[in-house]
């Protein structure tokens, strides 16, 4: 059994954690990273990868529960819930329901403005200033409708958008049209985010790590979390299998995982895993210009020079490890919709992952009221890596007791008890 000791543990090796360790490594902290599997194999492998300030509302909104109702009975929804009387699951749908207000709406939507905004000028600056090679494109991200109803219904919420600094313009479906030649005719409209960006996310993580690594940090892969120790309120030290680690600071990094790991500390982390699929394939000929949303089937379509990607789609069926065929089909068929060319000529590769979904979708950040020792940064829901930058940059201030970036109050642990 060995016994290392640096000033910061962090728990979880995904976007993330890798952000985090990489800050606070700069900040001239000794910081190890356990992950159970291998750096980047969680949520932030095979995502959409874009970057979108355009995401500010919160999921949970007036209307959302009725509309999640309808779409219970039909297995290739955008949206599923699998049968459960699993208590956890059952109480974090019930909260997400009793979050669906304006009221909330109008708390969360600027926290999550403040982030996202932030982020995705310090994602843009990280990557340019080290010359990362992820793919990194500024062409905006547009929303396309095929029903003035879906379109119209979307642009009731865009005032708010643009007073949290979030720019977007409405596209009549002829300039949708002439703009996206790789989508079929017949757009109704379209709504333009030009703040969006993208980025490739599995090259993304990838030049993280080698950059956390090139920072001191001692990366452990094939490390899972499984126990700690406390001292009263103290959380002592973390054991990983047989080996047992030793920090002041622990930081939870850990994705959709973060409830199961904390469980051993009393603790309930109100994350539930929020299922998503995606497709990649190689780039179609006639591949979109930039990232489109198609709106009715809720279905991201992401082009790179280097592939092509179908993904979305939200399944709450706890941690079912499963690929489900419906779902990755339902991708397809909305693409096939909209694209003359929904799929490139190669498949790439089919994967699901974890979103880390907490129940006002907003992220949990900083120290924990209940366990000395113990930070979080988790719950990024659908936006992790649009929020990972500045995520870091606010969590690594914390600990490193600096000045925040921004306002630390909204993301605080303390509103779940934590
Ligand atoms: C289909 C899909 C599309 C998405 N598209 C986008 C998008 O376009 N833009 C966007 O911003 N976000 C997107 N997201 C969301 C984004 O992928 C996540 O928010 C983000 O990856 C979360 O990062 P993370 O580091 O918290 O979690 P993860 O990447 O899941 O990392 C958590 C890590 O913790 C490790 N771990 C778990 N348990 C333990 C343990 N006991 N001990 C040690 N390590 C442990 C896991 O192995 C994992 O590597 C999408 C997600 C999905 C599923």
């Amino acid at each position: 059994m060995s016994d290392t000791r640096p000033d910061v543990l962090v728990i979880g090796g995904g976007v993330i954690g890798l952000s985090c360790a990489l800050a606070l490594a700069r900040g001239g902290r000794a910081v190890t990273v356990l992950e159970r599997a291998t750096v980047g194999s969680g949520a932030s492998h095979g995502n959409c990868g874009t970057i979108t300030p355009s995401h500010a509302l919160p999921l949970a909104q007036p209307g959302v529960v009725a509309q999640g109702l309808k779409w219970l009975l039909k297995p290739d929804a955008p949206l599923r819930i699998a049968p459960t009387l699993d208590p956890a699951r059952l109480a974090w749908l019930a909260r997400f329901a009793l979050n669906c207000t304006q009221a909330q709406v109008e708390r969360v939507a600027p926290a999550k403005a403040a982030l996202l905004n932030h982020s995705r000028d310090l994602l843009e600056r990280f990557v340019q200033a080290e010359g990362i090679d992820c793919e990194f494109g500024h062409e905006g991200e547009l929303q396309v409708f095929r029903t003035r109803r879906a379109l119209d219904a979307a642009s009731v919420e865009l005032d708010v958008l643009r007073a949290h600094g979030v720019p977007v313009e409405a596209w009549d479906g002829a300039r949708v049209e002439r703009e996206e030649p790789a989508l079929k005719p017949g757009v109704a409209g379209g709504l333009y985010w030009p703040s969006d960006a993208h980025i490739r996310p599995d090259r993304y993580v990838a030049a993280l790590a080698e950059r956390v690594r090139a920072a001191g940090v001692r990366v452990c892969e094939q490390t899972e979390v499984t126990a700690f120790e406390r001292d009263g309120t103290r959380l002592v030290a973390v054991r990983a299998g047989n080996e047992r680690f030793v920090a002041p600071q622990v930081l939870l990094a850990a994705g959709a995982w973060s409830p199961l790991v904390a469980r051993d500390l009393g603790l309930r982390v109100p994350i539930q895993p929020g299922k998503g699929y995606s497709i990649t394939y190689s780039r179609p000929i006639r591949a979109p210009r930039r990232p489109l949303v198609l709106a009715e089937p809720r279905v991201c379509v992401t082009t790179w020079a280097s592939g092509f990607r179908l993904g979305s789609t939200m399944e709450f069926a706890g941690y079912d490890d499963t690929l489900n065929r419906v779902r990755l089909d339902a991708l397809v068929r909305g693409a096939t919709e909209f694209l003359h060319e929904p799929v490139g000529a190669e498949h790439v590769e089919d994967w699901w992952g974890w979103r880390p979904m907490t129940t006002d979708d907003l992220p949990i950040l900083g120290a924990s009221e209940r366990v000395r020792g113990l930070w979080f940064a988790t719950g990024h829901g659908m936006l992790g890596m649009s929020m990972s930058n500045a995520t870091a940059e606010l969590v690594a201030a914390q600990m490193l007791d600096q000045d925040t970036p921004l306002d630390p109050d909204p993301y605080r642990p303390n509103r779940f008890a934590l």
